[in-house]
């Protein structure tokens, strides 16, 4: 059933009374259809704001804190699944009559974070991601995963150049040892 509940809209009606004052605001809950071009949140998973929102002279707010999400895509080497976290650290303007784009909207006495917390996950989701740091990829010739299994490609591939530079070394390495 579909939930007409929207979490990211809070209420800041009485901070925006009193110039100058300040609340913590924690919001964990589903961000549905955040994606990127190479990773994504995973349907149904937390992304969690732990801001402080802090009203300024002339009705505007500054919402400063911390934006914590899961991601999940394909490892660009190994073609497995890639998972992590994103840590994005926040700050930002919301005004009333928001008429550009590096503020978001005051909407009466109340704010949505949904795109302030959209817009930072989507700068930070990985454009390459990998399932770890050495992922040691698929081999270009023979596919095999090389996280799981070896095989002999990398050396039955290597530049025949080389293999006539090993036979002069050779040829030398005898001629020094007859020395
Ligand atoms: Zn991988």
């Amino acid at each position: 059933m579909p939930s007409t509940k929207r979490p990211w809209i809070v209420p800041v009606g009485p901070l925006l009374r009193v110039p100058g004052s300040r609340r913590q605001e924690r919001v964990r809950t589903p961000l549905a259809g955040t994606a990127g071009s190479a990773s994504e949140i995973p349907e149904g998973e937390d992304v969690a704001a732990d801001l402080v929102l802090e009203s300024l002279n002339g009705g505007a707010l500054v919402a400063a804190g911390t934006v914590d999400a899961p991601w999940a895509g394909e490892c660009v080497r190994c073609l497995g699944l890639a998972r992590g976290r994103l840590h994005v650290a926040v700050r930002e303007l919301f005004e009333t009559a928001s008429d550009n784009e590096e503020t978001y909207p005051l909407d009466g006495d109340q704010i949505d974070l949904e795109p302030l917390v959209r817009d930072a996950v989507l700068l930070e989701l990985p454009l390459a991601p990998l399932c770890a740091d050495d992922c040691q990829g698929l081999c270009p010739v023979c596919g095999v995963n090389r996280n799981q299994t070896s095989c002999t490609c990398a050396a039955e591939a290597r530049d025949p150049r080389w293999s006539a530079l090993d036979e002069l070394r050779a040829a030398e390495g005898g001629k020094a040892s007859k020395d």
